[in-house]
């Protein structure tokens, strides 16, 4: 650092060092959030097109900080990434949603089916299926119910690593779905390859879908490739009635996005599923 000189610094802008420390401080204060029970997972409901109820949520994590109140999971999930807590986080995410879950049912509430974000870091661990798993046993959730939300980024790896690990969890009875379908890495020809059940139409494309002849053919095209290979298809982000006609008339199977509910603390989410089932 010495032979640097001792001129470097003033390259520093304050406006540069307040954006560090304050990623330091977050960085520090993610290391403890798991043990200070900082983290919570809100729930958004999927719906189905056919009867208009819903078919299951997805767990959405968030960070209740000490200071700075509820953060989003779009400011920390990278730095999450890059420091690896996001394995023990990501394993807590998954053993309290299926947890959840299960509590749900035993509640009385309607089968759901419970779609959890799976990192490709966590995608990569070598014991994964043993942690599903584990948390599937510990909770007593059947894996029917719990649904794996991959993103292509999965692909990019060792294809073959992947195509077994996602055989495996295929075998045990867990769905997996495409997240973000079309706005990452792709290559169609692995869809064929892959046990995958569902794909997620990105919200990039769901946004101007009214209005833009492009998003709304790439909307058809996801639509239609999902179903040639006997796959749902779900579109989230969906905020208005005419997102949701537009979707339906095309054959969409199933929503999720504002319209119907934004994520929602987990006693507000069962309020939503008793409110429908009391009609
Ligand atoms: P995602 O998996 O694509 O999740 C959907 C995001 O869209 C969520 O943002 C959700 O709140 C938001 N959303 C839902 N409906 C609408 C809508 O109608 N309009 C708009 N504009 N947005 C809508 P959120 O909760 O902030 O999560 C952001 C991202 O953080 C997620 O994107 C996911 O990539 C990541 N994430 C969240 N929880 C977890 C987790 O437990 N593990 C991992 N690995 N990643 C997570
Ligand atoms: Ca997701
Ligand atoms: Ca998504
Ligand atoms: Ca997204």
């Amino acid at each position: 650092a010495k032979a640097q000189g001792g001129n470097c610094y003033h390259f520093y802008s304050a406006e540069m060092n307040s954006g560090v420390s304050q990623r330091l401080s977050l960085e520090t204060g993610l290391r403890y959030a798991l043990e200070r029970n900082e983290f919570l997972l809100h729930y958004q409901p999927q719906v189905d097109l056919r009867s208009g109820k819903i078919i299951g949520m997805e767990a959405l994590l968030r960070w209740q900080h000490p200071e700075r109140g509820l953060i989003s999971p779009v400011e920390f999930i990278p730095l999450l990434e890059e420091t690896g807590l996001i394995i023990p986080v990501g394993e807590w995410v998954l053993r309290t949603a299926c947890a959840q879950n299960n509590a749900w049912l035993a509640a009385g509430l309607p089968r759901m089916r419970m779609a959890v974000n799976l990192s490709a870091h966590q995608f990569r661990q070598s014991n994964l299926t043993d942690v599903v798993c584990l948390a599937l046993e510990d909770s007593g959730l059947e894996p029917e119910l719990l649904e794996l939300e991959v993103t292509e980024s999965i692909m990019i790896h060792d294809l073959q690593t992947t195509l077994v690990t996602l055989n495996q969890l295929h075998v045990i009875g867990i769905q997996i779905s495409i997240d973000d379908f079309g706005t990452g890495y792709s290559s169609l020809s692995y869809l064929k390859r892959l046990p995958i059940s569902k794909i997620k139409i990105d919200q990039s494309f769901v946004r101007d879908i009214c209005d833009d002849p492009d998003d709304a053919a790439i909307a058809d095209a996801v639509i239609s490739l999902g179903h040639s290979l006997k796959m749902q298809v779900i579109a989230e982000g969906v905020e208005t009635v005419e997102q949701l006609d537009y979707l339906r008339a095309h054959g969409c199977d199933e929503f999720q996005g504002y319209y119907f509910s934004r994520p929602v603390p987990a006693e507000a989410f069962a309020a939503l599923v008793h409110e429908q089932t009391a009609i």
